[in-house]
Formats: structure tokens, sequence, C-alpha cells
């Protein structure tokens, strides 16, 4: 192997070298960025549209007038689902009941 040869693989493993530490840096200082995001006052999301809002907001929902809606929508929409839950097999064992005692 020539001395030209030597020099031209020492300076590209440098170069390789310089590359890794400064991926490495970067890789640092995005985990500090993260640890930072982190470690934000607590707060609660907008169920719709996940924004960040205040921990006491209640209903969980931002000043946004769609999100408002869109929540009061699902709520009784979510009520509905479990009266049925209960009503159905209410009602079923009320016709065997029925059944039983005719
Ligand atoms: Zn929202």
């Amino acid at each position: 192997m020539s001395q030209r040869d030597r020099i031209m693989r020492d300076a590209q493993r440098t170069a390789g070298e310089a590359r890794e530490a400064a991926k490495r840096g970067r890789e640092a200082q995005k985990k500090e960025r993260a640890k930072r995001n982190f470690s934000t006052p607590d707060h609660r999301h907008c169920s719709v549209c996940w924004a960040p809002i205040p921990l006491d907001e209640d209903p969980p929902v931002c000043s946004d007038q769609q999100c408002g809606e869109t929540r009061r929508k699902r709520e009784s929409s979510r009520k509905r689902l479990t009266v049925m839950l209960y009503l159905f097999p209410a009602i079923a064992i009320l016709l065997v009941f029925l059944q039983v005692i005719t």
C-alpha cells in the first residue's frame, strides 16, 4: 500500500468519524428537546381536536365551537348506546319471563 493510499484511507476514516460525531450530537440535541417538551406543565387535551387545554377545563374541549358541538353529539350517542345496552337484554329477559309464567 502506497503512502498516498494510506493518507486517503485515513482521511476517509476521519471524515466518517466526524460525520458520526455530528450525528450523535444531533441525536443528543433531539433527545434533550424531547425531554424538555415532556416536562411541560400539566394540561389535558380537547377530546375532539387534541389541542392542549387547561387541566381544569370542563367539559374537556377547546374554545372552538365546532369541538363543543362534536363533543355534545358524541356524548348523546354514547348515552343512547348505554341505554340500549341495558334495555335490550332487559326486554329479552322480560319476554322469556312472560313465556315461562304463561
Ligand atoms: Zn378542539
